[in-house]
């Protein structure tokens, strides 16, 4: 599945990788045509550093290139914020020529790529760029927001593609005499690493991460007396009409004088409830609770003998 992704799949991988996406201009349309190879079959994705500071002026120069060099000089330009400016999609002027046997390597996902030797493979047609604004001095400091950005952007093209996190490289693991990515206390080989750790956690979960979890359901109906741990906000009020009892039988069965209860606390609930099922008489829920109906018909108020599937009944102790 080399076949580049259309400009709409790459938003839509990009966003659901979650992925803060500026659309620059015309993006989806600014490219280098088919000049050298083309664009495609695509093998991996790249990094670079821009040697640039600020966002705007880095971001300018990666969509519309200088003098000698035109642009798009990458796709996705990741700022110090941790935003990505999309700035071209087709070949960009980003990878130039590199080595046949790195090439090779990406294309099998070889944890380790050979060094670059030979400057004879078209690696514009074959790698997404991503150029993030730092001047690779090995001073300026790459902010967290900033190399998730980057790990989102490689993963969802990684995921789009069906790749892992080692068709992932540097480019100055493409070309000899390059550096980027390079941070402070790091070479291109400890950044990418460390890339490649994130990218191979990301790819490991859903897109955009875990899913957040659906909200808790509320709190069923208490189907039984015994205990109850109460929980912040509850008071012995709410305690009491959830498991249909009186606040003074809580207090008596808990020996408590006041209302004061505390989040964590165990308490003793003075009754056991039942729901009737159809087929159920009083008498037959009275000896399995080992009660009688008369005690039974005292708890809930009942004139008669008559009871109705559904309804739920104190069990008093
Ligand atoms: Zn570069």
């Amino acid at each position: 599945m080399a076949t580049p992704l259309t400009a709409k799949a790459m938003l839509k991988a990009l966003t659901e990788e979650g992925v803060n996406v500026i659309e620059v201009g015309s993006w989806r349309t600014h490219n280098r045509g088919t000049r050298g190879t083309g664009w495609g079959p695509v093998n991996g994705v790249m990094i670079h550093h821009t040697v640039t500071s600020g966002t705007d002026a880095s971001v300018r120069i990666c969509r519309d290139g200088y003098a000698g060099l035109p642009g798009p000089l990458c796709h996705a330009v990741a700022d110090k914020q941790g935003r990505m400016h999309l700035v071209g999609h087709g070949r960009a002027n980003h990878a130039g020529d590199g080595d046949p046997d790195v090439l090779a390597a990406v294309i099998r996902e070889d944890e380790t790529l050979p060094a670059p030797r030979v400057a004879t493979q078209d690696g514009n047609s074959r790698f997404y760029g991503l150029e993030a604004v730092n001047l690779g001095d090995g001073k300026d400091p790459w902010p967290a927001a900033q190399l998730e950005a980057i790990a989102r952007w490689a993963a969802a093209i990684c995921r789009a593609h069906g790749w892992n996190q080692y068709s992932v490289l540097a480019h100055a693991e493409w070309q000899r005499g390059k550096i980027d990515p390079r941070g402070p206390g790091k070479n291109a080989s400890a950044m990418m690493r460390d890339l490649r750790a994130r990218v191979g956690a990301l790819l490991a979960a859903p897109a955009g991460g875990e899913k957040p979890k659906p909200p808790p359901k509320p709190t069923p109906p208490a189907t039984g007396g015994g205990a109850h741990t109460v929980a912040r906000g509850e008071t012995l009020w709410s305690i009491a009409q959830r498991y249909g009892v009186t606040v003074a039988q809580l207090r008596s069965a808990n020996r408590l004088s006041g209302d004061v209860i505390h989040p964590g606390q165990r308490l003793t609930i003075p009754v056991t409830t039942y729901t009737v099922r159809r087929g159920d008489t009083l008498w037959g829920i009275a000896s399995k609770h080992r009660t009688t109906v008369a005690k039974l018909k005292a708890a809930n108020k009942l004139s008669s003998d008559t009871i109705h599937p559904g309804r739920t009944l104190q069990i008093p102790r």
